[in-house]
């Protein structure tokens, strides 16, 4: 059996996220019944927010607190993890998919002298030992597999496990870990869009995806952008929902056909856009291969509005079809919904 260590770092508040909650849970089956988990947790207030897991029975807890760990540079993160992996002489890192993680894993795997998989979405014991799944291909093609080589690092993703959950209390000992910084890199502040503006929300429990049918001539012969906009708005507002988008639709925003303002590329799902992995979806006006069956490839539960009831994809791909008109069904939502809380 591997020693496994759980890598993860704290959140601007100071606590484990969820997807960091979600890559304990697959790093304690790795781990198996002989209590092989090492806990590696790097950040400001890493040393409080153990805390939060001390009773998932780890026998090893590692932190590092260093204050130049509280912005997320390569160099410290780096140096972090790696201080890390090698305190806890682990065979096998499992780490949650994070922007932070992405970008510091693979440069510590290649320090540790270790090999990474990223992207994982699943991982169990075998009876030859540890297989992982990856899918291929713009997430067509599924494999299971698993390597030889250690220390072997597994990056997953979010939503691949179900988030550890347990009493709160802090663990009986805490091994701080050194970490040697050596980054010239200064954060001297952040610019963001106003939380109102960001419409991909990846924690969001629902995916609303908008297709072309929303700038397309309506039963009166007319478009109706601009309503489409607002009923769009106002619904990823009430809901607090993560908004995704056909290619077609935000290709004609770059043709200079009127489209949604606020969206963009990021926006698509798809073949050539993002397979997000919220619990459900709710495709609108929208009819394309790709959003449904490789963009939905991890909603679990997906339904569609669509004015076609020959909607091939619709009808194929979402548990539910409505077949009905998605202004007229969002009209309805938002007012059943009421005043934006
Ligand atoms: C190599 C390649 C890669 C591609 N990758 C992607 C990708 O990653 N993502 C992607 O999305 N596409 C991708 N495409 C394009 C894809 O094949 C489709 O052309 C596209 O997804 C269609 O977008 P759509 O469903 O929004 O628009 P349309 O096909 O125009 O469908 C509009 C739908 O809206 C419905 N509608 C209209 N008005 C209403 C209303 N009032 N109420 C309810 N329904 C209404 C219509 O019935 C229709 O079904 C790719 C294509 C290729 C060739």
């Amino acid at each position: 059996m591997d020693s496994v260590l759980w890598i993860a770092h704290t959140e601007a508040s100071g606590e484990l996220g969820r997807s960091a909650l979600e890559a304990l849970t697959t790093a304690l089956r790795l781990a198996g019944p002989s209590e092989q988990l090492v806990a590696g947790v790097f950040g400001p207030g890493a040393g409080r927010a153990v805390a939060q897991v001390g009773r998932c029975g780890a026998r090893r807890w590692l932190v590092a607190d260093d204050p130049q760990l509280e912005q997320p540079r390569y160099a410290a993160d780096v140096a972090a993890v790696t201080a890390l992996v090698r305190a806890s002489e682990a065979r096998l890192v499992v780490a949650p998919g994070t922007s932070r993680l992405h970008r510091a894993l693979p440069g510590a795997a290649q320090r540790c002298g270790g090999r990474i998989d990223t992207r994982v979405t699943g991982a169990a014991l075998a009876a030859d030992g540890v297989q992982i799944e990856r899918w291929f291909y713009r997430q067509r093609l599924v494999a299971r597999l698993s390597r030889a080589h250690r220390p072997w690092f597994l990056l997953l993703a979010p939503g691949a496990d179900a988030p550890w959950s347990g009493p709160a209390e802090p663990p009986a000992a805490i091994e701080r870990v050194p970490v040697e910084v050596a980054s010239r890199t200064r954060v001297v502040g952040t610019e963001a869009p106003a939380s109102s503006a960001q419409t991909i929300r990846p924690e969001a429990d629902l995916l609303l995806v908008a297709g072309a049918g929303w700038t397309k001539k309506q039963a009166d012969g007319q478009t109706h952008v601009r309503e489409a906009e607002a009923l769009i708005l106002d619904f990823l507002a009430k809901t607090q929902a993560s908004l995704g988008s056909s290619k077609s639709l935000v290709d004609q925003g770059s043709e200079g056909t009127p489209v949604l303002s606020f969206l963009s590329h990021l926006h698509q799902v798809g073949q050539t856009g993002s397979t997000p992995r919220h619990p459900r979806g709710l495709a609108t006006c929208c009819h394309g291969e790709e959003p449904h069956v490789v963009g939905w490839r991890f909603i679990k539960e997906r339904r569609a509005i669509n004015l076609d009831p020959n909607c091939g994809w619709a009808q194929g791909k979402a548990d539910v079809v409505y077949v009905a008109d998605a202004f007229e069904v969002l009209a309805r939502l938002n007012e059943l919904l009421g005043p934006t809380g």
